[in-house]
């Protein structure tokens, strides 16, 4: 007895993590524990949680930042406290969102960077909605102005990334999805006769299509709307889904015209958080002039000190992570960002120069021309004697995340996979991932070391 007491009284000092009180059941995952615990403790145990999540550093399936420098988690710590939406409570932050819109303005060709309209997001997805609006309440509009018709508005896109399809069911716009043709990478401009009219809002390009990681080509598909407004009348805009692409046309095909200088782009939208190499929770919406964004979409709050312009579907909102994207670009400039993707880019280009030797797939995307990415299909699925989808568990088995999915319509029948190189993501470290690719391949081909035990029986 005497000594069970004596344990007890020693306990409470004793301060290994593991050993104390929160460290001796399962932490609680439907009730709210009655005491407060120790916090060395209580991060270990969350930490070792996440531990079993994937390593980002293998995550070949992101677009998103997964390595920062050192002084980014230091700004990000620093401003921990600062919201977004309190812009004259944080003024410098604000002026440092603004110049972060113009600088974005400028590298994509606004002719009024220095004026026009653009905010941060969350991502892509916020500054897509954002721009849909726009181009709805701009429609909406002309239409009433001539007195037609305004309650049926459509959007006309490719294989868009889900954020569109968001957009069109939560702002009530018909979405024309054009499908894949067969051996195409993305929406081809001649389709487009077929799906746009007179209730178009706009019609998306993509630059940097999510599942093959091309290019849409954004001039060719404003100039066939040129030609059809020609035939109609119709003055369809474009919005450009720069989520990826935003951030490496500008450095890496700086003669590709995507942007502001076609006069028919009004509006562009681009993750941070992605190419950008910001952390996670910043995306970009900036339209080419000002006048193009609708002011009813502008709310004018009084309540945080100040007459303040907000245009964002939330309202308070970290600003860590635009600081920190002011610091890659000054950090970077366009030379430092032309570099990491050029590294980027040449380690995709040499990593689809091995995937064409091995054998079974054929390359749908090589990492020339657009993102620095490798897309690829098996080129015999129904002989290959495995699924993309058995490689990407043999993979896994390797820590690997590599992702296979179908394409979208008409083409669901093709089975796909997908690299992404980023900042971080080395030429020996895909030299690795090329090794253990080939390694899994022999095994899924012979049969061998899948985890299926041979059946003898079976083959006769
Ligand atoms: C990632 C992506 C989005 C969504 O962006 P988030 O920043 O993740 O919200 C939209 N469009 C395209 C083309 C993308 O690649």
């Amino acid at each position: 007895m005497g000594l069970h007491q004596t344990d007890r009284g020693t306990a409470e000092q004793y301060d290994d993590v593991y050993a104390l009180p929160i460290s001796e059941r399962a932490l609680a995952k439907f009730r709210m524990p009655d005491r407060p615990s120790d916090p060395r403790a209580v991060r270990a145990l969350i930490r070792d949680e996440l531990a079993l999540d994937g390593n980002a550093s293998q995550n070949l399936a992101t677009f998103c930042t997964t390595w920062s420098e050192d002084e980014v988690h230091t700004l990000m710590d620093e401003c921990l406290d600062k919201n977004m939406v309190d812009k004259d409570e944080y003024p410098q932050t604000a002026e440092i969102e603004s110049r972060c819109v113009h600088i974005l303005a400028d590298l994509w060709h606004s002719p009024e960077g220095h004026s026009t309209m653009g905010c941060s997001t969350t991502g892509s997805s916020e500054a897509a909605m954002l721009g849909g609006l726009a181009l709805k309440w701009r429609w909406r509009k002309r239409r009433q102005a001539a007195g037609q018709a305004a309650d049926r508005p459509n959007l006309v896109c490719g294989p868009v990334q889900v954020c569109w399809e968001k957009f069109a069911r939560y702002f009530d716009v018909e979405l024309r999805q054009v499908p894949l043709e067969e051996g195409a990478t993305g929406l081809r401009p001649h389709q487009l006769r077929a799906y746009v009219d007179e209730n178009t809002i706009g019609v998306v390009a993509i630059l940097g299509v999510t599942y093959t990681c091309d290019y849409e080509p954004v001039k060719e598909i404003a100039a066939e709307l040129d030609a059809i407004q020609a035939d109609t009348g119709w003055d369809v805009p474009v919005h450009v889904d720069a989520a990826s692409g935003g951030f490496i046309a500008p450095f890496l095909h700086p003669d590709l015209e995507w942007d502001f200088r076609l006069p028919r782009v009004a509006s562009i939208n681009a993750s941070g958080h992605k190419y950008g190499m910001a952390p996670l929770g910043v995306g970009w919406a900036v339209w080419r002039s000002a006048d193009l964004l609708p002011e009813e979409l502008i709310f004018q709050v009084t309540y945080l000190g100040g007459d303040m312009p907000t245009f964002a579907l939330n309202f308070s909102r970290p600003g860590g992570e635009i600081v920190a994207q002011y610091y890659t670009l000054l950090r970077l400039g366009r030379e430092g960002y032309r570099r990491i993707y050029q590294a980027a880019a040449d380690t995709a280009q040499a990593l689809a120069q091995d995937i064409a030797t091995m054998g079974p797939f054929t390359l749908l995307y090589d990492g020339r021309g657009a993102l620095p990415a490798v897309s690829y299909t098996l080129t015999n699925p129904a002989s290959a004697g495995f699924s993309l989808y058995d490689l990407t568990d043999q993979l896994r088995r390797r820590g690997w995340q590599v992702p296979a999915y179908p394409l979208p319509p008409k083409r669901d029948d093709t089975v796909i996979q997908r690299v992404l190189i980023r900042h971080g993501i080395s030429h020996d470290k895909i030299a690795l991932l090329s090794q253990d690719i080939r390694a899994a391949v022999e095994r899924l081909s012979g049969g061998i070391g899948t985890g299926t035990p041979e059946q003898p029986g079976f083959h006769h």
